[in-house]
């Protein structure tokens, strides 16, 4: 099968498809992982055009951008999800505008947004962003510090802990690439064993999410191979 990959649909298809060819090579149902398009720097336009074929739901790393594309296209009823890392200062934006935030990494930022969405009596999803990778400029909860954490969150009534949420190590080597989602593979265990509700793993990316898949991810960010290469750098 061939895809005209120089339009969105194409692009989108292709990336169905290869989805479900890694689902196939690792054994797993395609039913078990989501796809979460990533529109960050792509414009209003662009993200209708892909309202119309049929995508609901958007990862977004900054909460402005989240706030200009929600209110731009608030009659389709469309979920916003928080991917990058936030400051506690965006907290009310977030609760205003996202349906859900998988880049939760540290106390002061969960009581900011426990706080905002009790003052405006709504519940989110989160996923807690664990760092796996060595690399410095990757955030996120360090492994030792994530079941403490985990248990803090259960004091706050307005965040639903869902899963774990991971960036691999930006590297040739695609053994460093799945020691990464390994890691968080094995951190999901450990806190379920806890008694913590995690069941999804957000993992893999548009250079990586084959090898996230045959890593046990079920939920794919992809952002360029879908929306082509990003303008700048965020
Ligand atoms: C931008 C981004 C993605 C998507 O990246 P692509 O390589 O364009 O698929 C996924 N996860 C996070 C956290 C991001 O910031």
């Amino acid at each position: 099968m061939t895809f005209d990959v120089s339009t969105l649909a194409g692009r989108l298809a292709a990336v169905r498809a290869s989805m479900a060819d890694a689902c196939r090579q690792a054994g797993r149902d395609p039913a078990e992982v989501v796809l979460l398009p990533v529109s960050k720097t792509f414009g209003v336009d662009i993200v209708r055009e892909a309202v119309g074929l049929g995508l609901r739901r958007f990862g977004e790393n900054k909460a402005q951008e989240i706030q200009a594309k929600a209110t731009a296209l608030a009659g389709e009823n469309l979920e916003w999800v928080v991917i990058g890392h936030l400051q506690t200062n965006k907290a009310k934006v977030v609760a205003t505008y996202a349906s859900e935030v998988q880049s939760l990494d540290r106390p002061d930022l969960a009581v900011a947004l426990d706080k905002a969405l009790q003052a405006r009596g709504r519940a989110i999803d989160v996923l807690v962003q664990v760092k796996t990778s060595p690399e410095e400029t990757k955030s996120g909860i360090s492994p030792a510090d994530l079941l403490p954490f985990l248990d803090e969150l259960k004091a706050f009534h307005s965040l639903r802990l869902r899963g774990l949420m991971t960036l691999a190590e930006a590297s040739e080597d695609e053994e460093r690439v799945r020691a990464c989602f390994r890691t968080l593979y094995r951190l999901r265990d450990r806190a379920r064993e806890a008694g913590h509700a995690v069941d999804r793993l957000s993992m893999g990316m548009s250079g990586d999410y084959a090898l996230a898949i045959a890593e046990g991810s079920t939920e794919l960010r992809i952002g360029s191979a879908i929306f082509g290469a990003r303008s700048y750098k965020v």
